[in-house]
Formats: C-alpha cells, sequence, structure tokens
C-alpha cells in the first residue's frame, strides 16, 4: 500500500481537482474547496499549474455572496483536442473532440473491400489523417481512441478477431504508432460504450453499469465497482454468443442458438423476407434492410410491429440473464437495431418484469443511450479522456 508522501498526496489532491472541474464547471477556487475539502491554498496551487499546462482556463466573473466576484475554471476547449474513431463492420467514423468530449469534427471511410489487415491499416490512417487536418498550428491532440467490433487486447491494441470484417490479430496500436506519435488507445466497441456512459454521466456515474450493443452483432460492456471488467482472455462481454435456443439457428461462430441469432438485423431482414409480402417493399424500391422493416412498422404494419416485439423478447430474455449475473445499477441499449427502440423497449421491459428473481430485479433500470448512434464514438473519446486526465494527475508537471 502506497503511504500518503506528499507528492502523492499532492497527486490526488490534483486528480480530485481536475475531475470536479470536469463536472463541475464552471466552478471557482472557493466551491472546489468547500465541496472536496481540500485547503484553499491547495486548490489554488494545482489550478495554477493546471492553467499552465493550458488544460484549465479562467473565464467570466461567477456570481458572489458579497465581496469580489470569483473567477470561474473550466477545461479549456480550443487547445487540446482527442481523436475518437468507431470502426464498424461497414465503415469507419472518426472525429475531433475537445476535452469536454464534444464532437467538433467528423469523418467518414468506407471499409468496402477492405479484406486484409494491410487494408484496414490503411483506412484507419486515412481516416485519423483526415480529421487531425481540422486542426489549427498551435492545436494538439492529446490521444488516439479506437473502439472496435470483436475481440480486442486493449493492453497490446491489439483486434484478436474482427468477426464481420473477417480478419484477425490486427496490431492497431503497434501499426497506427508508425504514423502517429501520441497516444493510442484501442478497446472493443461495446466496452469503449460502457466507458463512455460513465465518463460523461457528470451528476449520477453508476458503479455497475451493462452495455449492449445491438446491431450485426450483440456485445456487452460490464462495469463492476466503477471498472471495465475483462475477463482473463477479454472474451468477458460477448453475450451475442450466449446460447439461448440449443436447438435453434446457426450462429455464425458455429454454435446453435446464440442471442445475436435472435437479435440481429440480419434477422429482422429474413424473418420480413419470410412473412411480408414484397409488395410492402416497394416504395422502398424493394430494398429489405433493418431500417426498412423499422419504416413499415411505423406506418403500422402490424406484421413488421410484431417482428420487432419478436426481437425485443428475445433482447428481454439476454437483459435477464445478465441481471441474474451481475444485477447491475443501470442497463443501456445502444446499436442500430435500437433505432427501432419504441417497439423494443416496452416489450425488454415486459420480459425482465415477467421473469426477475426478485421485485428489484423486475424493475431494473433498462434505458436507451443518450449518444445514439454516436455511442461508441463517444466511448472512444472517453477511452482517451480517462487516460488523459489520469495522466495530468499522476504525472510530473512539466512546463513547455
Ligand atoms: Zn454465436
Amino acid at each position: 500500500m502506497r503511504l500518503g508522501t506528499f507528492e502523492w498526496m499532492k497527486s490526488v489532491n490534483r486528480s480530485i481537482i481536475i475531475n470536479k472541474i470536469r463536472t463541475n464547471a464552471p466552478i471557482s477556487r472557493a466551491q472546489i474547496a468547500k465541496e472536496t475539502k481540500i485547503t484553499p491554498p491547495t486548490v489554488s496551487s494545482n489550478v495554477k499549474e493546471l492553467i499552465a499546462l493550458g488544460i484549465v482556463e479562467e473565464t467570466d466573473y461567477g456570481t458572489s455572496s458579497g465581496g469580489r466576484k470569483p473567477k470561474m475554471l473550466m477545461l479549456t476547449d480550443n487547445k487540446y483536442f482527442v481523436v475518437g474513431v468507431d470502426a464498424g463492420s461497414q465503415n469507419i467514423q472518426a472525429s475531433l473532440s475537445n476535452l469536454n468530449g464534444e464532437i467538433l469534427y467528423r469523418s467518414h471511410c468506407s471499409l468496402k473491400g477492405v479484406n486484409t489487415n494491410e487494408l484496414f491499416i490503411e483506412a484507419l490512417t486515412t481516416s485519423i489523417n483526415t480529421i487531425s487536418s481540422f486542426l489549427k498550428t498551435n492545436q494538439d491532440i492529446l490521444g488516439i481512441g479506437i473502439a472496435m467490433h470483436g475481440v480486442v487486447n486493449p493492453l497490446e491494441g491489439e483486434a484478436i478477431f474482427a468477426p464481420n470484417l473477417g480478419l484477425t490479430n490486427i496490431s492497431i496500436k503497434e501499426r497506427l504508432s508508425e504514423h502517429f506519435q501520441i497516444p493510442i488507445y484501442v478497446e472493443n466497441d461495446a466496452r469503449a460504450m460502457a466507458m463512455g456512459e460513465v465518463w460523461f454521466d457528470k451528476t449520477n456515474a453508476p458503479l455497475s453499469l451493462v452495455t449492449l450493443n445491438i446491431g450485426r452483432g450483440v456485445g456487452a460492456g460490464i462495469i463492476v465497482d466503477g471498472k471495465l471488467f475483462y475477463g482473463k482472455d477479454y472474451l468477458a462481454g460477448e453475450i451475442g454468443h450466449m446460447t439461448i435456443d440449443m436447438n435453434g439457428d446457426i450462429c455464425d461462430c458455429g454454435n446453435r442458438g446464440c442471442l445475436q441469432t435472435l437479435t440481429s438485423g440480419k434477422i429482422i431482414v429474413s424473418k420480413a423476407k419470410a412473412r411480408i409480402p414484397s409488395i410492402h417493399f416497394e416504395r422502398f424500391n424493394d430494398q429489405i434492410t433493418g431500417d426498412t422493416v423499422f419504416q413499415l412498422a411505423c406506418s403500422g404494419n402490424e406484421e413488421a410491429i410484431k417482428i420487432f416485439h419478436e426481437i425485443g423478447h428475445a433482447i428481454g430474455i439476454g437483459l435477464i440473464n445478465l441481471i441474474h449475473l451481475f444485477n447491475p445499477e443501470r442497463i443501456v441499449l445502444g446499436g442500430r437495431v435500437m433505432d427501432a427502440s419504441q417497439y423494443l423497449l416496452p416489450i425488454v421491459k415486459q420480459i425482465i418484469q415477467e421473469k426477475g428473481l426478485t421485485g428489484k430485479a423486475k424493475n431494473s433500470h433498462v434505458e436507451i443511450s443518450r449518444w445514439g448512434h454516436d455511442a461508441t464514438l463517444k466511448g472512444a473519446i472517453a477511452i482517451v479522456l480517462s487516460h488523459v486526465f489520469d495522466d495530468v494527475a499522476e504525472d510530473e508537471l512539466t512546463y513547455e
């Protein structure tokens, strides 16, 4: 156990102070001291260092309860930036955001025809270069975060298995380091999403949380005691391959009846093809996709609505397993399939009500990600920011 040396105490204080500014800005030095119980001189000296680093800046004057109006503090929003990348199965979306995690610029790149590790790295590099070109000369990128579908080893920054691209062992961090001399973090998309939900929750971040990213596959990000849960080989959260029906359809993984065989966009399309006369898809140029089935549901097509209710049922069964396994404070759902949340969520909640073991389990908190299609991107950004803030708190401060 580390004892409270002066240096260590100072770091802990700095961590508390910077996070207080992050979550409560604009805030005065006096308010920080009052709310964190750190002495005013210590707050002042740390704030001075953070301002010298360009991480924090003084803004307008706040209100005073008599006497001089205090200067308010906030994170700087035009000096340091982070790159967040959502590397999905069909395209790459890159973003440039400030220290508050606000997305300022975006770029898209299709992954069509990308079928080798080399081509994938090339696409990532191009995306990051494109988004970096929005920077002005006196602005810096503090890190790059990549949220990647499939099995990811965040320590090595490697995509071990990216099933939707059919690629394995992509050394993302190592290869990108040849082009970019800044910290690079690679994380599984659902885990990044979970991190984003916690990091950007400024008032009530949960200590336990499960996120589900439901699209072509289903992945879960699990937070236990405030930390991401990985398992020994980074496999934890592969709930898409939890067996729900032992005699069910064969999954991409080769097993039968995995959760994702019952919830993915693919099953929505195949159910629609089998049950909805093709004439209904004429107005969509005969395109039968998850989205067109959703649009049919919105226009009142009962069979389409029924299909979404069945998908909601399967998601509910997956979630009740997760609830009984992890008993999280909060469950957050995201991914393209959740675009149809108006049809899915009531059934999901109904299944949890029916099958929860206790009254509290029945009333588990389930919500849709407030970031919509940006949930994974926000997660990639949060992964970088959490490291940046840890570094600010722990490293020796250096001045330029
Ligand atoms: Zn499977």
